[in-house]
């Protein structure tokens, strides 16, 4: 009897343990959505953004440079423009947000990413770089 209440109790707290960590996960994505919309405005509104710094101290172009541009001409539509700014993260843009909800519904789930998504991760990395030092080489 007695010991069927502390089982009940115990798995009561196992459930809200659960249930808070999903709902923090929750509160990240929003919290992080919300930042990149807070993000969005103060550049439309100012024209202000974060500069890279890597390209600050090199003078060289990272794998990453552009993807602000390129998210406020796809905010526009300006597709053309958006590919210009970085032509492989607009290419690969699908498989990055496809990859995103994947790996946050497998973190729902308390699953680990089997291991064919991490060797595509790996493979994503080193296209990125590589494209990284390309874009330097041929000024894309
Ligand atoms: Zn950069």
């Amino acid at each position: 009897m007695l010991k069927d209440k502390f089982n009940e109790v115990e798995n009561q707290i196992a459930y809200k343990k659960i249930s808070n960590e999903k709902s923090s996960n929750a509160g990240k994505v929003l919290a992080l959505l919300f930042f990149g919309f807070c993000y969005y405005v103060w550049i439309r509104t100012t024209g202000l953004c974060i500069p890279c710094i890597f390209r600050l101290i090199t003078g060289l172009k990272c794998p990453g440079c552009g993807i602000t541009t390129m998210i406020m001409r796809l905010s526009l539509l300006n597709f053309r423009g958006a590919f210009i700014a970085n032509p492989f993260l607009f290419i690969t843009a699908p498989f990055l947000a496809l990859e995103l909800i994947y790996a946050y519904v497998k973190k729902e789930k308390s699953e680990n990413l089997p291991r064919w998504n991490t060797i595509l991760l790996y493979l994503y990395l080193a296209l990125l770089l590589i494209f990284g030092i390309v874009r330097n080489i041929i000024n894309i």
